[in-house]
């Protein structure tokens, strides 16, 4: 049986710097939606991993739209606070999405946990778990992962969220110092995206 090219396809994220990203990734001969088409609210993540966090928002935007639906969660995990934020990432931000003050609470937490971890390497990693589904079937579901550290200074404006602080494994620049598209080459949802594209 010759498997349906999808043609329409709903992003499902009310985050700006993930649309724009997701956007970069798909083909252009299919035809995107995003939650503002039908201005939609996103779903309460009551998820316990990245993964059941992507399939509770594509399901409930695909039912919501009735159409094909691609969503992620993702998040970053520090090794030594436990994996921490995790899928609490954008919870650590507040309900007005302030990633200064999630910064804030990174730094903290790594203060607390050790007062010399400035001199350390802090193994971190961005995850980023993306499925496909309509309505309550879920057609793929995948992860991606990106290894590296946290940088002890915020640098860099590009990017959102995380990005300043940063560092993939074998590179000097933070997320938040190098171009949208040298970024997007090599992250978490690039990683992901490539393990789902047979999909689509
Ligand atoms: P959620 O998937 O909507 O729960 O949000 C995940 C949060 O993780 C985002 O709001 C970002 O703060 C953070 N995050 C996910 N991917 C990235 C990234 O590529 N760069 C920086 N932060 C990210």
């Amino acid at each position: 049986m010759l498997k349906k090219k999808i043609s329409k396809l709903l992003i499902g994220t009310n985050n700006k710097g993930k649309l724009r990203e997701i956007k970069g990734l798909l083909p252009k001969s299919i035809k995107i939606f995003s939650t503002s088409d039908f201005n939609l609210q996103s779903p309460v993540e009551n998820g316990q991993t990245f993964k059941e966090n992507s399939i509770i928002k594509s399901k409930y935007f695909s039912k919501k739209s009735n159409l094909v639906c691609i969503a992620d969660d993702s998040g970053l995990e520090i090794d030594c606070l436990d994996k921490k934020p995790g899928i609490f990432s954008a919870r650590w931000a507040g309900s007005k999405g302030d990633f200064n003050k999630a910064i804030k609470r990174v730094y903290r937490e790594l203060n607390k946990k050790d007062k010399k971890w400035q001199t350390k390497n802090i193994k971190a990693r961005f995850v980023c778990a993306l499925s496909i589904c309509y309505l309550d079937k879920i057609i793929a579901s995948v992860v991606g992962k990106i290894e590296g550290s946290i940088s002890s200074k915020i640098r860099g404006k590009n990017g959102f969220g995380y990005d300043p602080i940063f560092i993939p494994k074998k590179k000097r620049q933070t997320f938040g110092e190098m171009t949208f598209s040298s970024k997007c080459k090599i992250d978490h949802r690039s990683i992901a995206f490539k393990k789902i594209k047979k999909f689509l």
